[in-house]
């Protein structure tokens, strides 16, 4: 096979001629930071998930310190999380002051496992952070039971998790959800440049959070400064600079409208590489969990190092040399050297996500790729499975 010439790029924004329109109307109108387009980006995402609730913010890191801090966790207390996550995940309980306790994850999907979250419940623990890794849903209702027993706090890191279902319920919506973080970085299913939501069903804590992601203040910018808008203002704690502006919310609402569309080629493009993928003994899929659907944030290819004469590694140098951009996600948290150095975490700590790791390539897959660049990696993953294969 050919190889292409130009570089495939792992991850590209969806544009359309909407965006730049509704951002260059922000832009002109004066309007720059949170005001009417932030608050209508708020109420569609709310409804759109099915919250009470959705807080603006610059990003998902932003959220999940938020939740917790609006929560009343801090220092003293102990929040389980998995390691094979972003490390915002962990760092925002840190942020808060509490103390990350990892749980090992199931290697078929990159879950955390419920199982082990019990197995690392202490009196202290205070909160559980599911990550609705790669786009599939976690087990919630294991979750939840757990939550319920010990009387701990679910906020969930929906960082890749904008259209997938729990039970047909989206995430970040319905009775249970208590809290969920979710991404508009650049490379997330719905971008906003930088940008995150925190949606909840709690009023308390959607108040507190709303106040804490505006220095603390009980009034917003946008109150004050309209007509008729008081100048005066209380700091009632001391908060954050975590909101949103109008350029992104304006990007957002674009982004909304186009998410089912997006959202089916992922999937078709998803399906495609599924069916290239299942005829290769080398390369193992994520299972599909059978409650919910598939954001399809991630594509990743699990590279079974007992059937090749490469290594991850060097698969994933192969791919480069056919000029196709790859990632991994996630080098598990408790392996960085912050880590082990504070938290005493090494390595054998979480085999399942040690080996996970040491087995995935998240493989590019984006709405404004072409069916052509879907089957052109597809045949080099193909060519290279078959070429070192033992
Ligand atoms: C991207 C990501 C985040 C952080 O999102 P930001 O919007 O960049 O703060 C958190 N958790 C996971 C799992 C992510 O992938």
């Amino acid at each position: 096979m050919e190889k292409r010439k130009d570089f495939l790029p792992y991850g590209l924004p969806f544009i359309t001629e909407k965006e730049v329109e509704e951002v260059s109307n922000v832009i002109r109108s004066g309007w720059w930071s949170k005001g009417p387009k932030t608050m209508e980006f708020e109420k569609k995402f709310a409804e759109y998930v099915g919250a009470k609730h959705a807080i603006a913010l610059n990003s998902c890191t932003a959220a999940l310190h938020l939740a917790l801090v609006a929560k009343g966790i801090g220092p003293g207390d102990e929040v389980i999380t998995t390691s094979m996550s972003f490390t915002s995940t962990s760092n925002t309980i840190l942020h808060a002051g509490a103390t990350p306790v990892f749980a090992d994850i199931d290697e078929s999907t990159g879950l955390i496992d419920p199982a082990e979250i019990e197995r690392h419940i202490t009196p202290r623990t205070k909160a559980i952070v599911p990550v609705h890794y790669a786009g599939q849903a976690c087990d919630m209702d294991a979750i939840h039971a757990i939550a319920e027993k010990h009387g701990l706090f679910v906020s969930e890191d929906a960082a890749h998790a904008v259209s997938a279902t729990y039970k047909g319920q989206l995430i970040g919506g319905g009775e249970k959800c208590q809290a969920a973080s979710f991404s508009f970085y650049a490379t997330k299913n719905l971008a906003t440049g930088e940008g995150g939501m925190l949606t909840t069903n709690d009023d308390e804590l959607a108040e507190r959070a709303r106040v804490l992601s505006l220095h603390g203040m009980d009034r917003n910018a946008w109150n004050r400064y309209q007509k008729g808008g008081s100048w005066h203002y209380d700091v009632v704690a001391p908060g954050f600079k975590y909101n949103m502006t109008d350029i992104a919310a304006a990007l957002g609402l674009c982004q909304l409208e186009l998410l089912p569309q997006m959202q089916e080629i992922r999937e078709r493009y998803a399906a495609i590489y599924d069916d290239a993928f299942s005829r290769l003994n080398a390369i193992t899929l994520q299972r599909q969990v059978p409650y919910g659907r598939n954001a399809r944030h991630l594509y990743y290819i699990r590279v079974q190092e007992d059937k090749l004469t490469i290594d991850r590694n060097e698969f994933i140098e192969k791919l480069s040399a056919y000029n196709i951009g790859t990632s991994v996600h996630f080098i598990p948290i408790h392996l960085h050297p912050y880590y082990q150095e504070h938290l005493g975490t090494k390595e054998g700590d979480y085999p399942k996500a040690e080996h996970f790791y040491s087995q995935i390539i998240s493989l590019p897959l984006y709405p404004s790729m072409t069916e052509e660049d879907i089957k052109y990696v597809a045949m080099s993953v193909g060519e290279i499975a078959e070429k070192y294969a033992k």
